[in-house]
């Protein structure tokens, strides 16, 4: 197979093959669940055994009774028939009286209810017993000597319909410590399974089925939810392969425009609202494509921090401000440019030693060169990092927190790094003049800042109104559109030397 197709694939196809082997591990838990849950449904038993009236009202015959003269005469008959008809639970209705006998089919009256087995529940002056066919047989006797029996409609129509055969399933219903089988199979020849469903008034029902049983009840859900499964795994894998097929593209084109050295620093001036002086500036890349095309950082760096491409990336960078900054005249003492270093490259000291070295090959003093790092990713050796960082700033190199209060260090980062600079983030400079929550933390970050005797500069300014009010809260290090844009360093040099002939950057924009 191609390796390129390979690598692309075998991450989705890994998580394909794992997933479905983990939802063939889980077949028996989703069917037991199923179950359940189609038992939970169906065993809504209408039977009411709070008392003996309850009963008979859940069978939907209470009004029967007041109706009867316990004769067995056509009226009774022609009653009996019409209870029977209108409830739904009730199959058959005979009436005993000490003289006569009847039911729904008239003067005959087949079943005996002192014939009726003894292991039944008893309610009061009611007794339940299971009778042929998965029903139940109720009889209500009376004080006169007289009985009313009921015959339900079948448990297991009531229970599963006609989803499995009949030998599958055997139900128990129990009520308080008494118990009767309403369905039976020989349990001796099949291997069961037990599910319990509590019901109110002290009643249960439970249901021992076999593999069979289960499969045929939850088969039509099963497959349902087997399908729908894979079809949104097979588009996740598919999606996951697509975008691997992306970022490797992505990837490959980094890779050629490291080559081409493709990828240029911009440079955005950081300038005091106050003094008007230009006293650094951020640098940020972009990727100058042989196509003529910019693209702007946010399209590709996760992409290049992901694949580590970045270290590549920032040494070049780094190569060419160095270059920049060396072939700047006039700058004033304090100038410096930024350049941002992911927190990883920061663990490692090659990193602090390499740029050393190119700021004494280009014969710059250190302090001309400072390291933003984000708060937005996390450091993996923080104990490296800090004594790379310990390195820099002892050879006059400041380090600033980026995008402060947005990310994962929060200020722990500047109790335990060498920071002396807060970067604050356009995020919280955009609340300026709004009623937006965050512009609290504004106020807090720079009352932080302040106890801390911190350098704050304010990230992503783009109107006078915000340099005001950060000016009233003694924030004077600007950076933003208010005053300029990135730009390639041939408009910068022109920016500078503007500010310096003029000794106001203010309105070189
Ligand atoms: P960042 O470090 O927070 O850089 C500031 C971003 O805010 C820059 O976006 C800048 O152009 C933008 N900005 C500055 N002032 C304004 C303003 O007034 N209005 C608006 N709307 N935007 C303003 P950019 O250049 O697109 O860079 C985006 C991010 O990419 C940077 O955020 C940084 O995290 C990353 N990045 C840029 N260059 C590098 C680099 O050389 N190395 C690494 N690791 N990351 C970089
Ligand atoms: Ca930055
Ligand atoms: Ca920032």
């Amino acid at each position: 197979m191609n390796k390129s197709i390979w690598l692309r694939w075998r991450q989705p196809l890994i998580i394909f093959v794992l997933c479905f082997a983990g939802l063939g591990l889980i077949q028996n838990f989703i069917k037991s669940t199923l179950f359940q849950i189609d038992l939970s449904n169906r065993a809504n038993i209408p039977l009411d055994t709070t008392d003996s009236a309850a009963v008979l009202r859940s069978l939907g015959i209470s009004n029967l009774i007041p109706q009867l003269t316990f004769t067995c005469s056509p009226h009774d008959i022609s009653e009996l028939r019409m209870a029977d008809q209108d409830s739904t639970h009730v199959h058959y209705l005979q009436l005993k009286t000490p003289k006569n006998e009847c039911s729904v089919y008239g003067y005959v009256a087949p079943i005996d209810p002192a014939s009726i087995i003894n292991k039944s529940i008893k309610i009061n002056d009611i007794s339940i017993s299971p009778y042929t066919n998965n029903r139940l047989i109720i009889v209500k006797h009376f004080s006169n000597g007289a009985s009313l029996l009921a015959v339900s409609e079948p448990f297991t129509k009531l229970l599963y319909h006609s989803k499995t055969k009949r030998e599958n399933i055997a139900i128990t219903l129990t009520y308080k410590n008494q118990h009767i089988t309403i369905s039976n199979v020989n349990k001796k020849t099949t291997k069961h399974r037990l599910f319990k469903k509590d019901l109110p008034h002290n009643f249960s029902i439970e249901v021992f089925v076999t593999e069979q049983g289960i499969n045929d009840v939850t088969k039509k859900d099963l497959y349902l939810i087997n399908s729908v499964s894979m079809f949104a795994l097979i588009v996740l894998c598919l999606l996951l392969g697509l975008n691997n097929n992306h970022q490797n593209t992505v990837k490959s084109m980094i890779d050629n425009g490291i080559r081409n050295k493709e990828f240029i620093p911009y440079y955005q001036p950081i300038i005091n609202s106050v003094s008007g002086e230009i006293i650094g500036c951020e640098t940020l890349l972009r990727w100058h494509k042989s196509n003529g095309e910019i693209i702007p950082p946010n399209a590709f760096i996760d992409i290049a921090e992901k694949n580590k491409q970045i270290y590549e990336i920032t040494d070049l960078l780094i190569e060419q401000v160095t270059a920049d900054i060396a072939s700047l005249k006039d700058l004033n003492d304090q100038f410096y440019a930024s350049i941002n270093v992911p927190p990883h490259q920061l663990e490692n000291q090659t990193f602090a030693t390499k740029l050393l070295q190119k700021l004494s090959e280009h014969d710059i003093s250190n302090h001309r060169l400072a390291i933003e790092i984000t708060e937005r990713t996390p450091f993996t050796d923080f104990e490296s990092a800090k004594s790379v960082m310990q390195r820099l700033i002892d050879n006059d190199i400041s380090i600033k927190l980026d995008d402060a209060g947005t990310g994962f260090g929060g200020f722990s980062y500047l109790q335990e790094l060498p920071i002396n600079t807060l970067k604050i983030d356009k995020m919280f400079i955009d609340t300026i003049g709004t009623c937006d929550v965050k512009a609290n933390i504004l106020n807090a970050i720079i009352t932080f800042g302040k106890k801390a005797n911190l350098i704050m500069i304010a990230e992503g300014v783009e109107s006078l109104d915000q340099v005001e009010y950060l000016r009233e809260q003694g924030v004077f290090l600007i950076q933003g559109f208010v005053y300029a844009k990135p730009m390639p360093f041939k408009d910068f040099k022109q920016f500078i030397k503007t500010c310096v002939e003029s000794d106001n950057c203010l309105d070189c924009k």
